[in-house]
């Protein structure tokens, strides 16, 4: 029999090759496909809202009488027409409109409209809304149905898309969609069908309860949710399988390099620390390959766990990558992990895409030799030429920076034959749980949840850019006391450009009115050779003030800074704010975090930095933001791809991202199943080939 994935859209009627084109863009060759392309919202166009009930963004219908018709002049000329209906008043504005609409919208008229309320000229207002003069009846509450509407490509229209969905309903009854989620799952949530749950969205029926269906919650919306959500799981573990079926190289914890390390250092590990350190040695132990992921908060001491793995590799005789997402932080851990590893007689290389030439073909031949054991570096770590000895470990720092396919790329590399690196994984940014568990399935956790003693709670102000000399005099007063501080320029981070601009004007400006002080810059445009010398001045000491872009948001260490100046931190996610925050605090001093909005703020940016006020808990801070910003701002702007889900919505519906969770490990069994949900869901491309 013939299924409905093997029917071309092109089957119906009124798709021609042009149009087909067009819907290959959206991913859809077949009926079946059309049929997943699902509508993402509904349009209540089932009744009469009464005008006074209307509030800003509503949309619906409202029926009434034509008061008033004006022609306004103006900047833009316009038609305006005034309805009113028992309750209140609403206005029509029209910016094209014709001789014959306006002698139609006279006054008297009775109108039926249905638009989306903005604040206007004249009050609320609906611009070009659709409308009927003198409109039949409207039609019997029980025949009134939802308006699906669907995403588009450039090309197709909503009415379009629409029509093609219905007909393609009508195959649905003869072909009905292979359901391969097992029938007790099903009944187990009770679960609507594929083909029930696919034909109700594209035409919920006039008795389906409304509310549900606007909010997504209809059983046949969250069937699809729940289905879409496995699938995601589905690919993930499917990764995480193919990993598993390489080998490793055990690394037995052997030699006293450890132990030397630990004794050389001044401090000891905290109990979560050793704890990680512990599941980590446990893993590399083992001849499969580690994918850990550690969380731990800002500050919570993740590099030197990092360094205590590498030592486990290079005592057992193989090498160890360091990679990191910028060159300021991985310059940063080269030189901590030559102040700790040199003495051990550890030998260490650096790459990053600055270096070139001669330097780089040296670097390349110590590396490929296998006398360099610590490489440490940017992504130009992963380049093709770059060819390691016996790599077993690979540790990435600040992970949420890199796109997921650097992930999957790193894998590859040292891969030799069956035999696959271990991986170690840090996020800077602590990750709600949920969405871990999402975006992460691949990777076992470990969580640092303590911070090294003695710590004091970093106090944060909030005040508006009008206080700016006040601001600037208290920075003065710092540093003079022996304070040193960070000034933090944010633009949108799109320009890097105008960031580094600004950075300079701000820069100059400080210079200029605060002469007493040693004042530095850095940012992503200056060479790399300078960033590391402005760095390096300010963590001797030399430097009272480092004027900074968000190049220094992560991993930057320098204990003794004790003040940090935010400008314009409503531009920024939570999270970013919390990493920046986390470059003071490090010492033993007080420290302060000025957060410097420019008014006016929302409501909404009033609240978030009072979150940021008021916790410093990077887990609490990243719950907010995800209820606040989405997943794409918590795992970072590289990432979004990977959580741009076609119906699911991160918070509606992370109950099922738990219950799919415990569902999706028994699946994987039955072959075909993941196969056609990931191909459903998820498209040719693999989970890991979108981003
Ligand atoms: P993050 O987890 O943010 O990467 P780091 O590894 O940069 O944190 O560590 C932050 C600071 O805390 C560093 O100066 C580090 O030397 C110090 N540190 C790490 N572990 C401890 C500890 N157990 N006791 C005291 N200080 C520590
Ligand atoms: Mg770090």
């Amino acid at each position: 029999m013939t299924a409905l994935d093997e029917i071309p859209v092109t089957t119906l009627k009124g798709v021609g090759m042009a149009l087909a084109a067009t819907l290959g863009r959206l991913g859809i060759e077949s009926i079946q496909d059309l049929l997943f392309h699902l509508p993402h919202r509904y349009e209540d166009r089932t009744r009469v809202i009464p005008m006074g009930s209307l509030r800003i963004g509503d949309t619906g219908v409202v029926e009434g009488e034509v008061v008033r018709t004006d022609l306004v002049m103006g900047r833009r000329r316009s038609l305006q027409v005034t309805l009113r209906d028992e309750s209140g008043f609403l206005v029509m504005r029209f910016f094209h409109f014709n001789a014959t609409q306006k002698n139609q919208l006279s006054q008297g008229a009775r109108v039926r409209c249905y638009g989306e309320v903005r604040p206007g000229r004249a009050g609320y207002e609906f611009y070009h809304p659709e409308y009927q003069v003198n409109p039949g009846p409207m039609p019997a509450a029980a025949e009134a149905t939802l308006t699906p509407v669907y995403p588009l490509t450039e090309g197709v229209q909503q009415p379009r898309v629409r029509s093609l969905c219905q007909q393609a309903l009508g195959y649905l009854k003869r072909y009905p969609i292979r359901d391969w989620l097992p029938a007790a799952m099903l009944a187990d949530y009770q679960l609507p069908g594929i083909s029930d749950a696919v034909a109700l969205v594209h035409a919920p029926p006039a008795d389906a309860p409304v509310h549900l269906l606007m909010e997504g919650r209809h059983p046949a919306q969250q069937r699809l949710v729940m289905e879409e959500l496995l699938a995601h799981q589905l690919s993930l573990l499917q990764v995480r399988e193919q990993i598993r079926t390489r080998e490793a190289l055990p690394l037995l914890p052997r030699g006293d390099l450890p132990a030397r390390f630990l004794a050389a250092l001044h401090f000891d590990l905290t109990g979560a620390q050793a704890r990680v350190l512990r599941e980590i040695r446990q893993d590399l132990s083992q001849p499969l390959p580690m994918l850990r992921l550690v969380q731990g908060d800002v500050g919570s001491g993740k590099t030197v766990v990092a360094a205590l793995a590498a030592l486990q590799a290079i005592s057992a005789g193989a090498q160890a990558a360091l990679m990191a997402p910028t060159e300021i932080l991985a310059e940063q851990h080269y030189t901590n992990f030559r102040q700790w590893l040199e003495p051990l007689g550890i030998e260490l290389a650096w790459l990053s895409g600055k270096v070139k030439g001669k330097a780089r073909t040296a670097t390349l031949e110590r590396v490929a030799a296998g006398e360099a054991v610590m490489v440490v570096g940017t992504h130009a770590l992963f380049q093709n030429d770059v060819q390691f000895d016996r790599l077993a470990l690979i540790i990435v720092d600040e992970q949420h920076r890199f796109g997921v396919h650097q992930r999957l790329a790193l894998r590859e590399k040292g891969a030799h034959g069956r035999l696959a690196p271990h991986q170690l994984i840090m996020t800077a940014t602590p990750i709600p749980r949920t969405l871990a568990m999402s975006a992460y399935a691949d990777l076992d956790t470990s969580l640092i949840d303590e911070l090294p003693p003695g710590r004091k709670p970093i106090e944060t102000i909030v005040l508006p850019d009008s206080r700016r000399d006040d601001i600037v005099n208290r920075v003065s007063d710092a540093c003079q006391a022996g304070r040193q501080a960070y000034w933090v320029c944010t633009l949108i981070e799109e320009s890097e450009a105008l960031q580094c601009q600004a950075a300079e004007v701000t820069a100059d400006e400080l210079k200029s009115r605060l002469p007493e002080l040693a004042i530095g810059l850095v940012h992503g445009r200056l060479k790399a050779a300078d960033k590391a010398r402005v760095m390096g001045q300010f963590k001797d000491g030399e430097l009272d003030l480092l004027v900074a872009t968000t190049v220094i948001e992560v991993g930057v260490d320098v204990p003794d800074a004790s003040l940090i100046i935010i400008e314009n931190p409503e531009r920024l996610g939570l999270a970013q704010l919390h990493q920046l925050r986390g470059r003071v605090g490090r010492g033993d001093a007080e420290s302060f975090c000025v957060l410097m909005y420019h008014p006016p703020l929302s409501r909404n940016g009033k609240a978030r930095l009072q979150v940021l006020r008021d916790s410093q808990d990077g887990f609490i801070i990243a719950e907010k933001d995800l209820e606040i910003r989405g997943p794409g701002e918590v795992l970072g702007t590289r990432q979004t791809g990977l959580m741009q889900f076609r119906l699911a919505e991160f918070e509606r519906d992370k109950g099922w991202i738990e219950t799919v969770r415990g569902l999706a490990p028994a699946m994987l069994g039955d072959k075909k199943a993941v196969a056609a949900l990931i191909r459903r869901w998820l498209g040719e491309r693999t989970r890991y080939g979108e981003v």
